[in-house]
């Protein structure tokens, strides 16, 4: 009840009987730690995966998001309020993994960015400057080994992921064809970010057909985001040689038993590489990412869309509408003005 009674800018933790300037703790446990303000905070579909932690192979694939009676953890862009860590001071502006609460102590700082660049919108570092941007990156050419003129193939196009591959390829030359849930997207994808093709997946029957009539030479790369049927429709239409960067699998997310996928031989008759990644693995490139992204962002060579919900007390409604599409681009909770 405090909390909503802080005045927008003043960072001061206000309670019945006094006002006190909020600070991370002494005491040599809190040396290293920071007090963050968070600006906003990003809803990613991994998030859902927490049930699977136990099967992270490293630290930071087993950070568990939902805890009983804790903050949702998540990625999310925050300015330091108070900070007793070396390299970091009150003012700065980070991105990394901070908590759904209005102020955060954070006592583990590993995986926090300076945020150096501010002529773009801050929200950016959840999306195209953050996870889901460095993902789009790492996956498509350090995974898919992608060569100009090649066809591409991208399903949850309109995501945070789906829609920087996608102009990624294009940027590379190659033929681009994304699928997303709706008209609207459908039109977007074509007509902002520039894909060659776009298609509603919900309104095929048949899938199979369906990527017959964008693709009748085949596929050379798919980068997967959503499993089940559209990768099974995929392993018929793939070229020699294609390559699958599994990225994510969305649509067994929820399930408890993931659905079947009966076209596996297609590895063997197409001589097909299909890899798993995690964007962990890659965040030694993200100067890299930066030097490639910040010319294309300012240069408007690449577009970008965002769905933005106001007020830390909507973002778990945020969070639930990725599994039903109800988010039209990356979707964000916009907690306080820095
Ligand atoms: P999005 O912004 O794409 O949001 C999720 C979208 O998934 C929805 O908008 C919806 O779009 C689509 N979707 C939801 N349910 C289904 C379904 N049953 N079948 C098909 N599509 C569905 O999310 P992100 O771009 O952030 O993430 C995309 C993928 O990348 C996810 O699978 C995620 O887990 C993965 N990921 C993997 C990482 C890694 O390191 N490997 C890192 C970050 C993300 P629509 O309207 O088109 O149905």
């Amino acid at each position: 009840d405090y909390i909503s009674a802080i005045p927008e800018e003043s960072d001061m933790y206000v309670n019945n009987t006094a006002t006190i300037k909020l600070k991370v703790p002494a005491g040599d446990e809190f040396n290293g730690s920071v007090l963050l303000k968070n600006l906003y905070l990003s809803c990613d579909p991994y998030m859902r995966g927490v049930k699977h932690s136990d099967t992270g192979t490293t630290a930071q694939d087993r950070i568990v998001f939902f805890a009983p009676d804790s903050p949702i953890v998540g990625y999310g862009v925050s300015k330091v309020v108070d900070s007793r860590h070396p390299e970091l001071k009150a003012g700065d502006l980070v991105w990394g993994i901070t908590k759904w609460e209005q102020y955060s102590l954070i006592t583990n700082t590993q995986s926090f960015f300076k945020i150096n660049h501010t002529d773009v919108p801050l929200s950016y570092y959840t999306g195209l400057l953050g996870m889901p941007g460095m993902t789009a990156y790492a996956g498509f050419y350090q995974v898919c080994n992608p060569k100009k003129g090649e066809y591409v193939y991208v399903s949850s196009a309109f995501g945070a992921v789906g829609q920087i591959v996608g102009q990624l390829a294009k940027l590379m030359g190659c033929y681009v064809v994304g699928s997303a849930g709706s008209k609207e997207k459908v039109d977007i994808l074509k007509n902002k970010f520039g894909f060659d093709e776009a298609f509603n997946y919900k309104e095929e029957v048949d899938l199979n057909a369906a990527l017959k009539r964008y693709f009748p030479q085949g596929i050379d790369i798919y980068f997967e985001n959503v499993g089940g049927k559209m990768l099974d429709a995929v392993l018929l239409n793939m070229r020699l040689h294609g390559r699958i960067a599994v990225c994510g699998m969305i649509s067994q997310y929820n399930y408890e038993k993931h659905e079947g996928v009966t076209n596996l031989m297609h590895l063997i008759y197409k001589r097909i590489r299909m890899e798993g990644f995690s964007v962990n693995d890659f965040y030694h490139l993200y100067p890299n990412f930066l030097d490639v992204m910040l010319p294309f962002i300012r240069e408007a060579k690449i577009a970008y869309v965002e769905d933005i919900t106001q007020g830390l007390e909507n973002g778990p409604a945020a969070l639930v509408r990725l599994f039903s599409g109800r988010n039209a681009g990356k979707a964000v909770v916009a907690v306080a003005h820095h």
